[in-house]
């Protein structure tokens, strides 16, 4: 089975962080266990060399909270370039949820945009794998 790295920004202050690192545990836990490799954005950043190695073999798809995009510019800083990303600011906006999502207490909304971003990110990934 073709693995598909997925790297997380690592958000702690933003719910849309929260959102991300959730949402790419639902892909490895539930949608694609087996195919899925889950990389340390902190592990990553503190040097780690399996970490920078995968990323350098493996496509990786960056998951971040924000137009900063914290895990694509260190995976691209330290491996070489990502090979799809998840923005979800952005989507946020595309699907016209502008409420202030909470970060320290998940409701309705945040698991449905939870739920959303996790198959925006199997889409990328079903792209990768064919
Ligand atoms: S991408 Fe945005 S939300 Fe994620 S760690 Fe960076 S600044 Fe924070």
């Amino acid at each position: 089975m073709k693995k598909v790295g997925v790297i997380s920004c690592s958000g702690e202050s933003e719910p849309e962080g929260t959102i991300a690192r959730n949402a790419v545990r639902l892909v490895m836990e539930k949608y694609r266990p087996g195919a899925t490799v889950s990389l340390c954005l902190p592990l990553y950043l503190a040097g780690d060399e399996g970490e920078r190695d995968f990323a350098r073999r493996f496509p990786v798809i960056a998951v971040d909270g924000c137009g900063k995009a914290c895990a694509k510019w260190a995976t691209e800083k330290y491996s070489g370039k990502v090979q799809d990303c998840v923005d979800i600011g952005e989507l946020l906006k595309e699907w016209g949820v502008s409420e202030r999502l909470s970060r320290s207490h998940p409701g309705r909304l945040e698991n449905e945009v939870t739920e959303r971003v996790a198959r925006e990110i199997i889409k990328k990934m079903d792209e990768i794998t064919g």
